[in-house]
Parts: C-alpha cells; sequence; structure tokens
C-alpha cells in the first residue's frame, strides 16, 4: 500500500512522515545527518545509559543525534543520561481527544442526566460558561498531563459552533504552540452541534480551514443526528479538497443508518481521491458484521487508506483491530473525553488505554498483550501519519523509561512513567513536565 504526500505537513509537524507512515520502516537518518556535519554544525547527541529497549535482558547505551535513534557511535561531548536499568518502550499515540471539553485540574462538576448528543452538546456549553479558566488554559493542563504520561502526539478534536466561535480551536491552539518541544499535535474543528442543524457552523468550518489554524475538519453522526446526510459530507468533504485539510468524522451509529453513512464516506473519498486524508473515529457500525461483510468493507477502507479510530468502550463496540489491519485498515486509539460534561471519567493516558484495550477484549497470551500496546503506539502513529517511533535505527527518538520487566507486564501493571523523551529531549520526569 502506497501513500501519498500528507496534506497536513503544512504545520511542519508532519514533514518528512508522509512515506512512512504505515510501513513501521524507520526513517533513515543519513542525508540530514550529512548536511548538518557538512556544514560543520554542532550534532545535537545524548546517551541514555544503561536501559533496555523493548524490555530486552541486558541494559545498553541507547543514542540519539539530532532526535533520533543511532547506531552509530556517540560524538565527542555528547549528553550521558543514566536511565538505571528501565525498560525503554515507544511513546505513545492519542489519536482522538478532546481537550477543550475538559476541567482537567480545576474543581469537580457534578453532571447531570443525559440522554441524546444534543442533551450532552447543550451541557458542554453550560460548562463552558461555567469555567473560570479558558479554554487555552484548560487544554494546556490535560494536554501536558498527557506529556508526562508518555503521550508523543494527538488528534485533538476541538469544537467548532455558533456557541463557542473559534474560542475552542483556538484556545487548543494555543496550547498547542506552548507544548510543541514535547507534543506532536493536529487540530480537528469539531462540529459537535451539528454542520446543519446548528446554523452559523458552515461558515466557521469555513474560516478555520481558510485560516490554517486547523489541520482536519470533523463531522458527526450525519444522518441520526444532523438530519442531512448528503448536506454535511458534501460541505466537509468539499473544504477538504478545497483547503487541503483532512477529514475526520465522528460516527456513532449502529448497524444500517452507520453503514450508509460509512459508504456515503467512501463513495466521496474516491470520487474526490481524497486517498489517505480521511478518518472515521467509533464506527460502531463495523463491529457487528459478519465476517464476509466486514472483510468487503475493510477491503474498501484499505484500498482508498481510510483510517479508523476507536476508544475501546466495550468489547461490542470496540473495532477488531487485527482483522482491519490484514486489509492495510490503519487504526488508532484514543481517550476521547476527559473529565467534560459527557464522563467524570478518563485520564488522558494512553498506557492505562492500553490496558482497557487488553481488558475489555480479554487478552492473555504475551503477544496479545504487546499488540494492545503496539494498538496504541504504532496504529496512532500510523493514523496521524507520524514515523513509528519503535527504537530503530532512524526512528524519532519519542520513548519512555519505567521501571518494569518486559512489555506484557507494563500493559497490566501500568508503571509510573519516569522518564519521558521526545525527540532525544527528557520533557517529563516522575510525572511533571519539564
Ligand atoms: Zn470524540
Amino acid at each position: 500500500m502506497t501513500h501519498p504526500p500528507s496534506p497536513l505537513s503544512r504545520r511542519g509537524i508532519l514533514a518528512g512522515a508522509a512515506s512512512l507512515a504505515g510501513t513501521g520502516v524507520a526513517m533513515s537518518a543519513g542525508a540530514p545527518q550529512a548536511r548538518a556535519d557538512s556544514q560543520n554544525r554542532p550534532r545535537n547527541a545524548v546517551i541514555f545509559r544503561d536501559v533496555r529497549p523493548l524490555g530486552a535482558p541486558n541494559p545498553v547505551d541507547l543514542t540519539v543525534v539530532d532526535g533520533r535513534i543511532t547506531r552509530d557511535r556517540a560524538p565527542m561531548g555528547a549528553k550521558v543520561i543514566e536511565g538505571g536499568g528501565r525498560i525503554a518502550l515507544p511513546a505513545l499515540v492519542d489519536a482522538h481527544i478532546h481537550p477543550d471539553k475538559s476541567t482537567w485540574g480545576g474543581s469537580w462538576v457534578s453532571r447531570k442526566a443525559a440522554n441524546t448528543i444534543a442533551d450532552f452538546a447543550a451541557q458542554d456549553a453550560e460548562l463552558f460558561r461555567s469555567q473560570i479558566r479558558p479554554v487555552g488554559e484548560r487544554a494546556y493542563g490535560l494536554m501536558a498531563h498527557a506529556v508526562t504520561r508518555g503521550t508523543r502526539a494527538m488528534r485533538a478534536h476541538a469544537d467548532i459552533a455558533p456557541a463557542y466561535g473559534l474560542t475552542c480551536v483556538e484556545g487548543v491552539g494555543q496550547a498547542r504552540e506552548r507544548l510543541k518541544h514535547a507534543l506532536d499535535v493536529q487540530i480537528v474543528a469539531f462540529p459537535q452541534h451539528g454542520v446543519v442543524r446548528a446554523p452559523g457552523t458552515a461558515a466557521l468550518l469555513k474560516e478555520a480551514a481558510r485560516n490554517g489554524i486547523v489541520d482536519v475538519i470533523g463531522g458527526i453522526d450525519p444522518i441520526s443526528f444532523d438530519r442531512a446526510m448528503d448536506k454535511q459530507l458534501d460541505l466537509v468533504f468539499d473544504l477538504a479538497d478545497r483547503y487541503g485539510v483532512g477529514v475526520d468524522i465522528h460516527l456513532h451509529d449502529r448497524g444500517e443508518t452507520g453503514l450508509m453513512v460509512l459508504r456515503g464516506i467512501i463513495d466521496r473519498t474516491r470520487a474526490l481521491s481524497l486517498q489517505g486524508r480521511v478518518t472515521v473515529s467509533h464506527v460502531f457500525c463495523l463491529p457487528g458484521l459478519s465476517d464476509t461483510e466486514l472483510a468487503e468493507t475493510a477491503e474498501d477502507l484499505g484500498n482508498l487508506d481510510i483510517a479508523l479510530t476507536t476508544v475501546a468502550p466495550s468489547e461490542s463496540l470496540v473495532l477488531p483491530i487485527a482483522k482491519l489491519r490484514e486489509h492495510g485498515v490503519r487504526v488508532g486509539l484514543g481517550s476521547d473525553g476527559v473529565r467534560d460534561s459527557w464522563s467524570p471519567f478518563g485520564n488522558a493516558d494512553m498506557l492505562h488505554r492500553a490496558h482497557l484495550l487488553g481488558w475489555i477484549t480479554d487478552v492473555r497470551l504475551d503477544k496479545e498483550l504487546a499488540a494492545c500496546y503496539e494498538a496504541v503506539a504504532h496504529g496512532g502513529a500510523d493514523v496521524l501519519r507520524l514515523p513509528r517511533a519503535d527504537l530503530s535505527p532512524g526512528s524519532p527518538a519519542d520513548f519512555v523509561l519505567m521501571r518494569a520487566e518486559c512489555l506484557p507486564q507494563v500493559v497490566v501493571d501500568m508503571p509510573a512513567r519516569d522518564m519521558v523523551v521526545h525527540g532525544g529531549r527528557v520533557v517529563a520526569r516522575d510525572g511533571e513536565l519539564i
């Protein structure tokens, strides 16, 4: 499967990543380093001494030059950081989170009963008005916390609706700027109140896409919530086509309604040649399909390189990740809402999400536990079109150091993240952002 250049690289966060996404092949560090050497620029080198990559029994020294793992000898004067025999595992990716809605770090909020998306969305707006801290502060608090738990990148959905204007999108943008040394962030303009049912939203989506303040345009249940499937999908896909942004649509509908929307997304991706630029989140209509139906749908998704995300909500609603991957479908995991009006739960800890994936799918074997971790770390990187941080030579030096024996045990025990490294730089230590 080949991948077209990512439209998302205009922010710079994905530069050079497009040809690697989904392949698991590490980028060669040769060319950029050689160029740096020929100009006699000092290379930024760090040795992480006495660490065990992926749980290897014997500790080694892990050398990082200019943000990437290398097999070469470290240049003279390299900084040395002691790893103390800790396990080194790939940093994690949150492929679906809503930092703008969160009350993380603030006072406890007592939630009221809600049954429909409209109820929840109304409570979002109420909570938004009641919070003293602006979106940028709340989002920063949650995103910084995610970094301390080992998250290297996230796709952040931010509400866009007449009730907020561009405030949520801009707030998450401010948090992204403050954390740019530690976290790669894609922002989705998410029409939580509907594209068609909330007049004024379409104009805001257009403004966000045109101004380049978002990387992706979102959508939500075009049939059951917006009650205007063609209108919503046409509008969202037209913006993606016109402004070179991605698409990421929340699809909660099950059964035939969900499949009808999915077919609408597949058709438009094909018609506009948006292969590799479209994601569908949740996709509760897929897990209930027969093997034959699932294989047919997965074939279409794989051929058009449409990515999916899941939050591993339950055994019956989690996406069949292994089967989808057989057809080349990129699948990532996410936190979704964290301590917001929708739910008191959530913690933006993607190791916990890997644990939940293993728990709800009742895994038992070491290779199954390891696959849960890899789905979060590498599946998420694939969805965001980042090179995988698999600790191989040339890969980004994004890893987490923990006191643990092996990867399967880490998924079960969720040990403290003693050190989080992003681009070869220690960005968090003992749960605190540096
Ligand atoms: Zn969501």
